[in-house]
């Protein structure tokens, strides 16, 4: 047990403590871990967080009264990304700490529009493809609301006709992914727009992972569906910064149709010695550095800055796909869409595999259904990919015949 420091320690010692306590951490740097870490270049990486240096102490709580710079900071990269994804007029969103939060304030978003239409307080429920991100289930923990999650079809997508079988009147949202992180895959947007359309149910897209990845890929020509505002079934679209925008953490953004609709998530209170406190985001102090970081990464990138970021990192994923194609026996579950590559083996135990691949020291990503294993590659992988698939054949020919020791798919 570390009791409560008698004395105070140096940076110099610190540092040298932090040195050793990093030796034994996954080395994502040289990209042996699959997700939670995101690269775009170095001068990127650099350019965040330098910005998030230069705000590191200042406040976002404070930007209407104290900090300006935040507060025009946060609404030019709301504006930004209202532009990249299509808004229509009327449309607004803010910056949150994460893919979490931009989901719990449109869940919340969602259930009050439902209130303020259908009035009462019974039990409502929402609708999911069984992919869509366990910060749904969270959120409605939280809300005391039901999910239905509804199982995929073989093409690992929403079955949109299943689901559509259980949105009723107490249906407060119903999810699309794009992508799912699962699989990497998009679910039929324009049909689960249509259906809420007809239905007249709210649409969330979950573009946490590809939002801010998606418009690029299609400017330099690879295939992907709409998925934004322009689709007029969608209500709120969450999609993460601190994903494929490549900018420092905590950073994720949520955007509303009608701007009314995010207003009933802001939270006022006056009956307080401080008077009123006012929010619209779940957490109270917000570091402005991540705002800052955020607007510089976005404005140094601009969008021929991110398509040749996309370039980079479709050649990289393309590469890897290939190379995982020409295992024997290894098959993608299914045709990435981005850059989130799933696939499974059909001589053996896919989870042997990955035992014999952390064996080699990579960090295994892992999907139990369908088992698999999995990886969300960004620009950190591309002097890896030679290494990983040499490893990853090995580990295949090592792994035939056993079963795996008790490796279990995890976040
Ligand atoms: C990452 C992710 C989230 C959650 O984002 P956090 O920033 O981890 O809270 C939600 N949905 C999808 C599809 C994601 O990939």
């Amino acid at each position: 047990m570390t009791a409560f420091p008698e004395h105070g320690t140096s940076w110099a010692d610190l540092s040298q403590e932090f040195d050793t306590a990093t030796g034994a951490d996954a080395d994502w740097r040289a990209g042996r871990v699959p997700l939670y870490v995101f690269h775009a270049n170095d001068t990127v990486s650099e350019i965040g967080r330098n910005a998030y240096n230069r705000f590191f102490s200042e406040n976002a709580l404070g930007a209407r009264r104290a900090f300006g710079s935040l507060k025009r900071m946060e609404e030019e990269v709301v504006a930004m990304a209202l532009d990249l994804f299509n808004a229509p007029d009327g449309a607004a969103g803010h910056m949150t700490s994460g893919g979490s939060e931009s989901i719990f304030l449109a869940v919340k978003a969602a259930r009050e529009h439902h209130r303020a239409r259908h009035g009462g307080r019974t039990a409502l429920n929402m609708v999911l493809p069984a992919s869509g991100h366990p910060a749904f289930d969270k959120a409605a923990q939280v809300m005391d609301i039901e999910v239905r999650r509804v199982p995929l079809g073989s093409d690992l997508r929403a079955d949109v006709e299943a689901m559509a079988r259980v949105v009723d009147g107490q249906t407060v949202l119903i999810l699309g992914s794009a992508p799912c992180f699962p699989h990497g895959i998009f679910d039929p947007l324009a049909a689960l727009s249509a259906l809420a359309a007809s239905t007249g149910t709210w649409l969330h897209v979950d573009a946490c992972v590809g939002g801010y990845l998606t418009p690029f890929a299609r400017a330099i020509g690879r295939p992907v569906p709409e998925f934004d505002l322009a689709l007029p079934g969608v209500a709120s679209l969450s999609a993460d910064l601190h994903k494929y925008g490549f900018t420092p953490k905590p950073a994720s953004t949520v955007f509303f149709r009608r701007i009314e609709d995010m207003e009933r998530n802001a939270f006022a209170f006056d009956d307080w010695p401080n008077g009123n406190y006012l929010t619209r985001t779940m957490t109270g102090t917000r570091p402005g550095g991540a705002i800052a970081g955020a607007w510089a990464v976005l404005r140094h990138l601009g969008r021929s800055g991110y398509e040749q970021v996309a370039r980079d990192l479709f050649a990289m994923v393309d590469g890897y796909a290939a190379g995982i194609r020409a295992i024997p026996g290894l098959a993608l579950h299914a045709e990435p869409e981005l850059a989130i590559l799933n696939w499974g083996w059909e001589e053996g135990d896919i989870f042997a595999v990955a035992e014999r691949m952390a064996e080699r020291g990579w960090v295994p990503g892992l999907t139990q259904r369908p088992k698999g294993m999995h990886a969300m590659l960004s620009m950190l992988h591309a002097p890896a990919r030679e290494r990983y698939l040499a490893d990853l054949a090995s580990a295949v020919e090592a792994a035939r015949g056993s079963a795996s020791a008790g490796i279990s798919a995890s976040y």
